[in-house]
């Protein structure tokens, strides 16, 4: 697990969940965002390994995945990456992500930062009330959320959590992965989508072209 330079303990840290396959400009500016916004002393992009909710469709290869992440954060000097969920077996929770990183980082305040329609799922998640009290959670929204639709939204499906998930409008989230793969699989462009060494391992790997 990566610790600060000085080897000391971060004061807040985000932790950057997600499946990113692959990922693109949209992740990296919600993540800077979420630093810039929460005073966050760094962010450590964790790929999801196996995704216990994507059992019927076909996530790209963990070592694909990974790579293109180390890739797109590596000119960001507060980004870094984990290969936790990668290299555990089974499928990815990410309570056992947070249980590592609260043991790892006892008096650090831990950020869980992702889209909002993916928190919008946590009452399937495992363990959800622990999760919620290891971390709080940054929402982030595509361009035409209503914010005060969300916030409702998550007070109506966890009253008593509702103020530990903060929401911020990211407009680059534009930009999915969805319609990356549509782009490649119908040989149509991705660039100015994702950094350019990740459109290059795209296409030297031959990724989502079916
Ligand atoms: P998803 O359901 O594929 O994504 C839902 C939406 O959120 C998509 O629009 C997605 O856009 C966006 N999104 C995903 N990650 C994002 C991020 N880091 N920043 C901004 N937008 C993001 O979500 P997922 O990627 O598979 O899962 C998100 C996180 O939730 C992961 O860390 C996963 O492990 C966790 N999770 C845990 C459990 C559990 O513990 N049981 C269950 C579900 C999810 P793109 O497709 O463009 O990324």
């Amino acid at each position: 697990m990566i610790k600060n330079k000085s080897n000391e303990e971060y004061r807040a840290l985000g932790i950057m969940g997600g499946t990113f396959d692959p990922i693109h400009y949209g992740h990296l500016v919600t993540a800077e965002e979420a630093r810039c916004q929460f005073d966050l002393d760094a962010v450590i992009f964790v790929p999801s390994g196996k995704p216990p909710h994507k059992k019927n469709y076909r996530v790209s290869d963990a070592k694909h995945r990974y790579l293109m992440t180390v890739l797109a954060v590596v000119t960001n000097p507060f980004f870094d990456v984990s290969r936790t969920e990668i290299d555990r077996e089974g499928y990815s929770y990410t309570i056992d992500t947070v249980r590592e990183f609260r043991e790892k980082y006892p008096n650090t305040e831990i950020f869980f930062i992702t889209g909002a329609d993916a928190i919008l799922e946590i009452l399937t998640w495992k363990k959800v009330e622990e999760v919620m009290d290891h971390c709080r959670f940054i929402a982030a929204t595509r361009p035409g959320y209503n914010l005060n639709d969300l916030d409702k939204k998550f007070k109506t499906i966890m009253p008593e959590y509702s103020s530990r998930i903060q929401t911020i409008e990211v407009p680059a989230l534009a930009i999915s992965s969805t319609d990356i793969r549509r782009r490649v699989a119908n040989n149509m462009s991705i660039k100015y989508l994702v950094p350019e060494a990740v459109e290059q391992y795209i296409l030297k790997n031959n990724l989502y072209k079916s």
